[in-house]
């Protein structure tokens, strides 16, 4: 039997996030007790939102959780480029194979004009198959060589069943007629994700795909696809979502949810691992705390349990906590200390800051002790400038949380240059929005400059002190979070 291969295969898209590296980890859990190997590869093909930055952060903090892969962009191997956007010959030579076999079609429907005719769409009409003519066509290719620009779309049956057969939950029907004509191949020459995940875990020999259950509902297009390709599908399981305490789908509004907020709040990369394992792993006995080893040792794909894993801060704290009291020697835990961020590095950031702010050396720890902690306590006061409501400056807060999602590169000017926009946007003077943020970011009515800590604070946990100071204010209701968001964009 060939051997094992899995692969982990996250978008460059926005911070690196604790739910990658929780696929990536029993990616990898599986591929070592079955003696097997893993890939890495970048799926970059959202030009719009892909971006190499994001590709490295990434790489670093799945590294420092002390992850590892055998083939990738970092490390090369035999099925080379592993970044998607190195390999578009591929997919187009595949989606013209497949057009060419009357599995796929030329459309030359504008945006705009889909976007019409779906709206001219009644109720109980069928689902929605793209201009007819363009489907039935036969093959287009001479004009598409002189459109201004086209996509090619899959032809999705019109009718018939078929089932997604996954390894936890054995299987799950389907009906054709319910799913679109997908695009494979965007105008832009770039692959869509179905077309790309297809071609590459063919070209690659991956034989596992172990994923979230989000792409459930793409499966069935894969499996098509597959079956066009004259291909056999790799064998599939789909891993339960990490959640928010309230059972939604974890993410950023609510919980950390980027690697690098937990490394810079202090948390290790064992007990992270350990953490992550629990999430859908279930320990043998009474005993929760294991190391990767001893995951790997007794790993079974299948007692993965399918019941929902909410991401508990206050669970993983206590974990971290075990890991600091019993695995760690004073020595150790010195040297733990000293690669966060006790180290010359990190200090010196802070030293210009201080200079003129610090009439004697004992007053640079008080003053900057906000730069290490993992939470601070703003007072309400502050807070709120004078005669403005406490609504309004949890929404300037939030449009603060965006301005700054969005710099790049992440430096004091551009810093102020958000700042000043969220001023714009609300018509405030720029005290009015430097204030509250001063006291949500640092906790204390005196500090550093404000852009330049903000800087040394990194934009993870910048982010999680001003939502942290949005909910002391009440928060900000879904309604009005959209209402707001819609002004702002
Ligand atoms: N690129 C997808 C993601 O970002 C991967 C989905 C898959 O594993 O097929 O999650």
């Amino acid at each position: 039997m060939a051997d094992v291969c899995v692969r982990i295969a996250p978008s460059p898209t926005g911070a690196p996030h604790v739910g990658t590296a929780y696929i990536a980890l029993f990616n990898i859990a599986y591929a070592r007790a079955q003696g097997g190997k893993v890939i890495l590869r970048i799926e970059d093909t959202d030009q719009t939102r892909s971006r190499r930055h994001h590709e490295d952060r990434l790489l670093s903090a799945l590294k420092w959780l002390g992850l590892a892969w055998d083939e990738g962009p970092d490390v090369g191997g035999p099925a080379a480029p592993y970044r998607q956007s190195e390999r578009l010959d591929q997919y187009e030579k595949y989606a013209l194979q497949l057009v060419e076999a009357g599995h796929a079609y030329y459309s030359f429907t504008t945006p705009e004009e889909l976007a019409a005719w779906r709206s001219r769409r009644g109720q109980g009409d069928p689902p929605p198959y793209y201009a007819e003519r363009e489907r039935s066509a036969s093959q287009n290719r001479g004009r598409a060589e002189t459109a201004d620009s086209y996509v090619i779309r899959m032809k999705m049956p019109r009718e018939g069943t078929g089932v997604v057969t996954d390894s936890l939950r054995g299987e799950i029907p389907f009906e054709y007629a319910t799913i679109d004509d997908q695009i494979i191949l965007k105008s832009d020459g770039f692959p869509t994700y179905h077309l790309a995940v297809v071609v590459d875990d063919h070209l690659m020999g991956v034989d596992n795909v172990i994923r979230g259950e989000e792409w459930i509902s793409s499966t069935p297009k894969h499996l098509l696809l597959y079956q066009q390709l004259g291909w056999d599908p790799p064998r599939y399981t789909h891993l339960p979502l990490l959640l928010n305490p309230d059972r939604s789908k974890m993410s950023k509004r609510r919980n950390p949810t980027s690697i690098d907020y937990y490394r810079r709040a202090g948390f290790l990369p064992a007990p992270m691992l350990n953490y992550l394992a629990l999430m859908a792993y279930p320990p043998d006995g009474e005993e929760e705390k294991f190391s990767f080893q001893q995951l790997v040792d007794r790993f079974d794909l299948g007692r993965v349990n399918l019941g929902g894993s909410v991401f508990d801060l206050d669970k993983l704290s206590w974990l971290n906590g075990r890991y600091i009291r019993e695995d760690l020697t004073p020595e150790a835990l010195l040297g733990e200390m000293k690669s966060w961020l006790l180290n010359d590095e990190f200090i010196s950031g802070m030293i210009p800051l201080m200079q003129e702010r610090m009439p004697t050396l004992g007053d640079f720890m008080p003053r900057c002790a906000f730069f290490f902690a993992r939470e601070v306590n703003p007072s309400l006061e502050d807070l709120v400038p004078g005669k403005r409501e406490a609504a309004d400056a949890v929404g300037m807060l939030q449009t603060a949380v965006w301005a700054l999602e969005e710099l790049d590169p992440w430096s004091g000017k551009e810093i102020e240059k958000a700042v000043k926009r969220v001023a714009d946007f609300w018509e405030w003077p720029i005290r009015d929005v430097t204030r509250p943020m001063f006291s949500a970011i640092m906790g204390q009515p005196v500090g550093p400059p404000l852009y330049e800590s903000i800087v040394l604070l990194q934009v993870d946990m910048s982010r999680s002190r001003l939502l942290a100071a949005m909910a002391l204010l009440g928060g900000l209701s879904k309604k009005k979070l959209k209402a707001l968001e819609k002004k702002w964009r």
